[in-house]
């Protein structure tokens, strides 16, 4: 079994954002030389997402007005978290759009269903921020 780890840096100069990095997870699979294995990637913040689903530009606005409905961030004042920060809707707005995937890998792609893509998804941006790719496999 072989294995390869690297970290992805985003600095997103909004609070909020969604990335496709569908690209950028290939391209580390494509580096490790691993054809049947295993993808894991994670948020290493508390206040992004790694998640997967559609790339339309519609959904992620959606997402975004959702979000807010559930975990607006003002005012900020509303949160008890927010004693000399100001991030408290980003943590729970990370913990609904979850920490990591876990995506097989076959013939050295990302085995996807139809429409299904790699997304970061950052909630208290404007600062350099990682995630971790980490591959198992042959
Ligand atoms: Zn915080």
């Amino acid at each position: 079994m072989q294995s390869y780890r690297k970290e992805l840096w985003f600095e997103v100069p909004t609070r909020r954002a969604f990335i496709n990095i569908t690209p950028d997870v290939q391209r580390c699979i494509d580096e490790s030389g691993i054809s049947e294995g295993l993808v894991l990637v994670n948020a290493m913040h508390i206040t992004a997402s790694v998640f997967i689903n559609d790339d339309e530009s519609g959904l992620h606005h959606d997402y975004d007005v959702w979000l807010e409905k559930l975990a607006p961030h003002a005012p900020v004042s509303q949160y008890r978290h927010n004693v000399g920060e100001d991030n408290a809707d980003a943590h729970m707005k990370r913990q609904i759009m979850g920490r990591e995937v876990v995506v097989a890998i076959t013939a050295g792609r990302l085995d996807f269903g139809t429409w299904e893509r790699i997304f970061y998804g950052e909630f208290d941006g404007r600062r350099r921020k990682r995630v971790l790719v980490k591959i198992i496999g042959d």
